[in-house]
């Protein structure tokens, strides 16, 4: 008999999975038309198991870009220990309009004012974007982080930035991108289910693929957090919508 996971687990720790499905034929990055499938090679019934081949980009659903994606010579994804990719985070929540999501635009550094990054290896931003996910309006535009913001997230001695939209920077823009590189971070991008996560308190993991030369990989985003927080968003569930194990 094969042990349940969740038996397995610390006593009172939770975990909240941060990622998108990847999805045969799902939207992606503009322009990026490479193909993007999961391929049966052989299937139950005519083969003698299931075997399949992926056809993906390094940059699709929920990822992390190690600094070598707009530094060249910074090191790609596989070059970098596992613990670059890992630590406690916090998350910001820019003021959401009526919609539920922050404007598309550049956020400012203001939005860092009365936060304490003391102790943290990640900043997650909350922009309710993924709302949009599967849907053109998500990579029409979205919301962004402005160059002030970027450079004093870089001085921050952080290991990464995190946000549930396309990219740190808007769809021509490199500033974030370049700030970030210089300073040896990672960038998690096209994260979900932020909203069920506390400002702070939590761990994030986002591993990537050991792939010898890329400068990126999809990962399987998690937080893992203490089962016995308080629910977020005043929710029954013990972490608002998201469904914990
Ligand atoms: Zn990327």
């Amino acid at each position: 008999m094969i042990a349940d996971a969740a038996d397995r687990r610390p006593p009172g720790v939770a975990l909240v999975d941060l990622s998108h499905p990847i999805v045969t034929g799902m939207p992606q990055w503009p322009g990026d038309a490479q193909p993007l499938r999961v391929v049966r090679l052989c299937d139950h019934g005519d083969g003698p198991c299931r075997s399949s081949r992926l056809e993906l980009g390094c940059h699709v659903g929920t990822h992390v870009d190690a600094p070598g994606h707009f530094l060249a010579g910074a090191p790609g994804v596989a070059e970098m220990s596992p613990d670059r990719f890992c630590g406690p985070a916090v998350v910001i929540r820019p003021a959401c309009g009526s919609t539920g999501t922050v404007a598309p635009g550049p956020l400012g550094p203001a939005v860092l004012d009365g936060v304490d990054l003391g102790g943290a290896d990640f900043v997650l931003f909350d922009t309710g974007w993924s709302r949009h996910w599967g849907q053109p309006a998500y990579y029409a535009s979205w919301p962004w982080l402005s160059e002030p913001l970027a450079a004093r997230l870089a001085e921050a001695g952080l290991k990464g930035v995190g946000l549930d939209t396309p990219s740190l920077d808007d769809r021509d823009g490199r500033a974030a991108h370049d700030l970030f590189a210089a300073a040896g971070m990672v960038n998690l991008e096209n994260l979900a289910n932020l909203g069920s996560l506390p400002s702070a308190g939590f761990l994030v993991l986002a591993l990537p693929l050991p792939l010898v030369g890329a400068e990126a990989s999809p990962v399987r985003a998690v937080a893992l957090l203490e089962r016995t927080r308080r629910p977020i968003g005043g929710g029954s569930g013990a972490f608002g919508d998201v469904q914990v194990p």
